[in-house]
């Protein structure tokens, strides 16, 4: 009797891993779990996956993508992914290669069908034409990694994300396409929105400075001409030399405007901007994914604090 209700549970159980195994990897109703490292490839990844991911960025919208600290949490996370975004171009160097060894997960490793490389996609600014010595500190030695704040750029990472999930989930391949048709449609909009409203303003209104060379693909977007910034070399803090320089450039050109985003030091930029009779304007380094923020309410939040200044 015994021995016959185990061969029972036995068989069950065979026909129950012929059953997972036969169907494909996501059996109904399983999402595929991914994880970025920043919070915009996360809310992007949301926009296109939609009912089918469950997305984890591993760094905050607060936190600077150059540097987060790792938690135990992010092993957990990365060890159970299905699919992992990072956004490449060494902006994760610092920080990620360590977990994704400790997560011991093949499925997501450079080059396996579980891992997508955001900069591998899309236009990339500011790449050097000869090796940048990086003795001297500088952070971005490859070309700029913060294309994720131009939503031109986002759009292909949109389509790559598309692939990615149709590729690993070929099941629910027409609602990734109808998800990036709309995210796309939508974004769009916004995209000549701004480029229309910033189109308006002068040359003079146009001119900023930033902190950290994160910006220049807002720039590249808007129009905006960055005079310098005021961070000598990415990564670098500024120190007297470096701030009286931008300061007489700002006043020399009639720079008015400052931004920067909120987790880095704000006050050689506050001092900056009295002094040159401006506005220091503290934009979002990242979608506040964790609050429901969507990647296009960011975007639209970033341009229109920049705008309010800029129009002044
Ligand atoms: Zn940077």
């Amino acid at each position: 009797m015994k021995y016959n209700h185990l061969k029972h549970i036995t068989s069950a159980f065979i026909t129950l891993a012929i059953v997972l195994f036969a169907h494909s990897a996501w059996a109904k109703g399983k999402k595929i779990r991914v994880v970025t490292s920043t919070p915009d490839l996360a809310a992007i990844t949301m926009a296109i996956g939609g009912e089918h991911v469950e997305v984890t960025s591993l760094a905050r919208h607060t936190e600077d993508p150059h540097y987060v600290d790792p938690r135990p949490s992010h092993i957990v996370k990365l060890n159970k992914a299905d699919l992992l975004v990072v956004n490449g171009l060494e902006l994760e160097v610092g920080w990620l290669p360590g977990l994704v060894v400790q997560a011991r997960n093949k499925n997501i490793q450079a080059g396996a069908q579980g891992y997508l490389d955001a900069s591998s996609v899309v236009k990339l600014l500011q790449v050097p034409t000869q090796a940048i010595d990086r003795s001297q500190g500088d952070i971005h030695p490859g070309g700029n990694p913060h294309f994720t704040y131009d939503p031109r750029r986002a759009l292909n990472i949109a389509a790559a994300v598309e692939k990615k999930l149709a590729a690993l989930d070929p099941d629910h391949k027409k609602d990734y396409a109808k998800n990036n048709e709309s995210f796309s449609s939508d974004l769009g909009t916004v995209i000549k929105t701004y480029e229309d409203k910033f189109a308006k303003l002068s040359s003079e209104q146009k001119q900023v400075v930033t902190y950290h060379a994160s910006t220049i693909y807002i720039s590249d977007w808007l129009g905006l001409k960055e005079v310098m910034q005021v961070e000598p070399k990415p990564g670098i803090a500024p120190n007297p030399k470096h701030i009286a320089t931008v300061l007489t450039a700002m006043r020399k050109q009639n720079v008015h405007l400052i931004f920067q985003e909120s987790f880095y030091p704000k006050k050689a930029s506050q001092k900056l901007a009295q002094l040159a009779k401006g506005d220091l304007v503290v934009i979002p380094g990242g979608t506040n994914v964790s609050d429901g923020q969507t990647y296009i309410k960011r975007i639209k939040t970033m341009a229109d604090a920049i705008y309010k200044a800029a129009s002044k």
